[in-house]
């Protein structure tokens, strides 16, 4: 077994205070007080756990929480390894209470993705125990509003990705598995508002011009965009519209998520949404959004990440395996630009923005061995 493996399991309880700590310290997306509060608690353990000249730079966000980026200040030729992840969460605070229930702990943000997370501190941590010197130079970014589609961070992660060789991202494995994340759809947004002329349903209702009729109609024409075999899903999953029952409908809106898994397909549903016409010429259509994340599409360089994890499985005693996942992360980002990425490094568990999101916490120093060992895997390469 790995001597990582080993210093981890000796150091079990701390790892799990330290988790408890980071996920009391509620800290949904849209309350940049509380994700601070966790900025400050995470800022404690990170410098807590690991030796070395860290130079923290704190990137200041007046409505989302504040980025934070670790990396050593000693300049060096080493490979640099971005370790990615996110601290908001999906929860109000109080809505998901704290449970141990035998080895698994449930608790909001979790398993998405706190756990994995302090799994990236602990792996470096580890390493340290072996090594005075690292053969590669670690940068941390935990960014604050990965929930709420990366607006403020998106840029930032996309220029400290590009200073470095490789991406782990330490959002978890497929929920119920163990397996890595190799490709990820991209997601795009999108609202549909449409513009019709109100009447009174009764007197005048012929002189109306329905934003909701003119809204339906194109609901179901977006939705035969879906293409399952290509992967492709069109899906309206708000609508708002009309004022009261007996008015014709002068304003109706739909908002839109589609996920593809390449750029072509992408390409080809924002050319279908941005070429949408009116059913009823009468009416008006307005169509904003865009490609929120690009889909992580496999490359050679991807490919090649995910054997060295391979290897360090090996090095584990654990067959990985691999997995599309459905939904998109800030390793879409990353991938994009073509730095390698692997992603679904995290902590082992189930119920990502369920009320039954946990983590296997038995499974802990595994994970987090296993990214000590790639990390090795990878700089002797
Ligand atoms: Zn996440």
């Amino acid at each position: 077994m790995s001597v990582f493996y080993e210093y981890l399991e000796e150091n079990k309880a701390k790892i799990k205070d330290q988790l408890l700590q980071l996920v009391k310290a509620e800290s949904p997306s849209h309350r940049k007080d509380k994700v601070d509060e966790c900025g400050v608690i995470l800022k404690e353990i990170f410098q807590n756990n690991l030796n070395g000249n860290w130079q923290l730079q704190e990137f200041e966000n007046s409505n989302a929480g504040n980025h934070l980026l670790f990396s050593l200040k000693e300049d060096s030729n080493k490979p640099r390894f971005l370790f990615l992840s996110h601290f908001d969460t999906v929860w109000e605070v109080g809505a998901l209470p704290i449970v141990e229930k035998g080895d698994d702990i449930y608790g909001p943000g979790i398993f998405d993705m706190k756990a994995g997370l302090l799994s990236s501190i602990w792996a470096i941590r580890s390493l340290q125990q072996e090594y005075t010197e690292l053969p590669f130079s670690p940068v941390f970014l935990f960014t604050s509003d990965e929930e709420v589609g990366s607006t403020t961070s998106r840029k930032l992660i996309e220029e400290v990705a590009q200073t470095c060789d490789a991406v782990f991202v330490m959002e978890p494995p497929v929920s119920g598995t163990f397996a890595l994340k190799t490709e990820r759809k991209g997601v795009g947004r999108y609202t549909l508002s449409v513009k019709g002329v109100s009447a009174h349903a009764g007197n005048h209702h012929e002189d109306g011009v329905s934003a909701i009729h003119e809204l339906s109609q194109q609901i179901i024409k977006l939705e035969q965009l879906t293409n399952y075999e290509q992967g492709t899903t069109v899906n309206v999953g708000v609508i708002r519209g009309g004022t009261s029952s007996n008015v014709v409908s002068a304003a109706a809106e739909a908002e839109i998520d589609f996920r593809v898994t390449s750029h072509g397909e992408a390409d080809k549903i924002i050319k279908a949404l941005e070429s949408l016409s009116p059913f009823n010429n009468a009416a008006e259509l307005a169509i904003s959004g865009e490609l929120n994340r690009p889909p992580m599409e496999k490359s050679e360089k991807s490919v090649r990440l995910y054997q060295k994890a391979l290897l360090a499985g090996k090095r584990l005693g654990i067959e990985l395996q691999e997995a599309k996942a459905g939904g998109g992360s800030d390793g879409n980002f990353t991938a994009a630009l073509g730095i390698p990425t692997l992603d679904g490094l995290g902590i082992p568990g189930d119920g990502p923005h369920a009320i039954h999101e946990h983590i296997h916490f038995d499974r802990f120093s595994e994970r987090s061995a296993l990214v000590a060992e790639l990390c090795l895997e990878l700089s002797n390469s």
